[in-house]
């Protein structure tokens, strides 16, 4: 495996993540870890890492080498010495083609993000998903009414449940309970319109009689089909923006019957 840094590569590690002094590579990332404190196989980490990286490659069909030049940057910061953002967060240098992952160390998301097995993984189910989003029809920019942004965190949250699966955890929970999200009214999260997206998929790709719940338990492993359904996404929902949380799950509704469906 080839474990050697670009000069600007090593250059972006060090800026972002002076607090750890490991790091492994992969094809499209860099993980970086404090070597005397993280509990875990940073090898063994990588690799799932790069098994969500490959799987969101396939089934989005992008390739984020021709926005970034670079891997993805994956590290860990000691907020008690750095500057904020305090919670987990993908951010991005167009200028220089970088981008990385921030997982905070040293706060209140400290038990968390260090209670394996979940974590890093859990956290990075949904930052991973951040630069495909970008780089995807559905982000469009530069429009008067102000682009996709909207789309951002509810299209994380649904292909968490997928790629939380590619990388050997419980996707289909996930699943359940976004559609557990998206049937209670008293729910106004992203999960909750995550939950709407896959109840888009249900009417274009349930079995006669399928349940909700049984839908989302099968098909969080149809990789082919999500593909599909990812494909058509991107075509008909790049010029629909969604605004904020309360109004997303009836405008989705309509906007999915404005479409040509699957
Ligand atoms: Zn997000």
């Amino acid at each position: 495996m080839n474990n050697t840094l670009d000069s600007k590569e090593e250059a972006a590690r060090l800026w972002a993540f002076p607090y750890c002094d490991g790091f492994v590579c992969r094809e499209d990332l860099i993980f970086c870890y404090p070597s005397a404190e993280f509990p875990q196989d940073p090898d063994e980490v990588s690799n799932r890492l790069q098994d969500a990286m490959d799987y969101l490659k396939e089934v989005t069909e992008l390739n984020l080498k021709g926005t970034f030049r670079y891997r993805v940057i994956i590290g860990y910061r000691d907020i008690t010495k750095q500057r904020k953002p305090s919670q987990p967060c993908w951010v991005r240098n167009l200028q220089e083609g970088l981008h990385w992952i921030y997982l905070p160390w040293k706060n209140k998301w400290k038990k968390k993000l260090m209670t394996p097995p979940d974590e890093p993984l859990h956290t990075c189910a949904h930052e991973l998903v951040h630069p495909f989003y970008y780089v995807s029809r559905l982000y469009t920019k530069d429009k008067p009414w102000g682009g996709n942004e909207g789309w951002k965190d509810p299209f994380c949250e649904f292909l968490r449940g997928p790629v939380r699966n590619a990388m050997g955890l419980d996707g289909k929970g996930w699943w359940r309970d976004r559609i557990a999200d998206a049937e209670n009214p008293t729910k106004e999260n992203w999960g909750k319109v995550a939950g709407e997206i896959l109840i888009m998929a249900w009417r274009s790709y349930k079995y006669l009689g399928e349940e909700k719940i049984d839908f989302a338990e099968r098909f969080v492993e149809e990789k082919e089909e999500i593909r599909e359904f990812l494909l058509w996404l991107f075509e008909n929902f790049r010029d629909r923006p969604l605004r904020d949380k309360l109004t997303f799950v009836d405008k989705l509704r309509k906007d999915y019957e404005g479409t040509g469906k699957i």
